[in-house]
């Protein structure tokens, strides 16, 4: 039995519907999937239903875009309450935030003399949390750029033009915000980030895992954060960041996390659900 725990779909930039989503991971065997799409628990409820129809466990989920020590560092939020009002008033600001940076980046854009229309790009996205992957689709639609890579090498990558910051939830807070939503928190990709120093702040902090499988994690960098999630006593959590055809073929079905870490999660969850409900010892 095997999870896939890191999936997007056109809730953010991923390519497929929570209903597509689904039927892959049908076709891939999996015993249970996570919706971890960023900054938004919208499609969630879609792939709810879908797995129930499939006979696949859901897990919801979130990837908040988050931020410590001034490096973005991405936090999945596992089993939330999809409902938890703030947990929804603080996407909905940084949904917000992500609407804004379109139209600041496509405005960067129309300076260098570049004719694309923020509307343009919002009506490809057609969801409430937007991200570069939409502008960089927009820019090749409109035939500006002939693939994606061009888009981000040319203006979308960290201090090319068309790059604009984006303002971030402390990973602190965020973490904090997961556990107020009845979830938990798990730091995603860290071979990716080469941050590993703030791995003891957001200990500390109250973080419950670490990403050690993952697509871009080789064999050795996998082991490195199994060693840590055994050092810091996280849990362990792995998953494809699939992202549909987006990103050139789909991911999903090439990293199967074992059953087992599931459950530890399930247990996890419902251990800090007991010890909450019988108030502090
Ligand atoms: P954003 O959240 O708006 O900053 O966009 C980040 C997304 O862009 C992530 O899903 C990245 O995987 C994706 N991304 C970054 N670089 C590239 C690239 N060269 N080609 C395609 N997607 C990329
Ligand atoms: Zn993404
Ligand atoms: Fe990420
Ligand atoms: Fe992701």
């Amino acid at each position: 039995m095997f999870a896939d725990l890191h999936l997007h779909t056109n809730f953010s930039d991923g390519t497929y519907t929570p209903e597509e989503l689904v039927g892959h991971a049908r076709r891939c065997q999996f015993s249970a999937i996570a919706l971890t799409d960023h900054d938004t628990v919208e499609g969630c409820a879609r792939a709810a239903a879908a797995c129930v129809a499939a006979g696949i466990e859901f897990i919801p989920g979130s990837e908040l875009t988050t931020e410590h020590g001034g490096n973005e560092l991405h936090l999945l939020a596992y089993f939330v309450d999809t409902a938890h009002p703030r947990l929804l008033r603080e996407t909905a600001t940084f949904q917000a935030i992500r609407q804004n940076r379109i139209r600041e980046m496509v405005a960067r854009l129309n300076d260098l003399g570049i004719p694309l229309d923020a509307n343009a790009v919002f009506r490809l996205a057609n969801c409430q949390s937007p991200g570069r992957p939409h502008v960089a689709r927009a820019l090749v639609q409109a035939t500006i750029c002939s693939s994606l890579d061009e888009a981000f090498e040319r203006f979308l990558k960290k201090g090319r033009p068309g790059w604009v910051p984006k303002t971030r939830m402390s990973a602190v807070d965020a973490i904090a915000l997961i556990h107020e939503a009845g979830g938990l928190a798990v730091m995603a990709h860290p071979g990716l980030n080469r941050t590993d120093d703030v791995i003891p702040d957001l200990v500390a902090a109250g973080l419950d895992g670490i990403e050690c499988f993952h697509t871009k994690h080789t064999t050795r960098i996998a082991e490195r954060y199994l060693m840590m999630a055994d050092k810091h006593h996280l849990l362990v959590t792995g998953g494809s960041d699939c992202h549909g055809m987006s990103k050139g073929r789909p991911l999903i079905g090439t990293v199967k996390l074992p059953y087992t870490h599931v459950q530890e999660l399930k247990l996890r969850v419902s251990q800090k659900k007991s010890s909450t409900t019988n108030g502090p010892h």
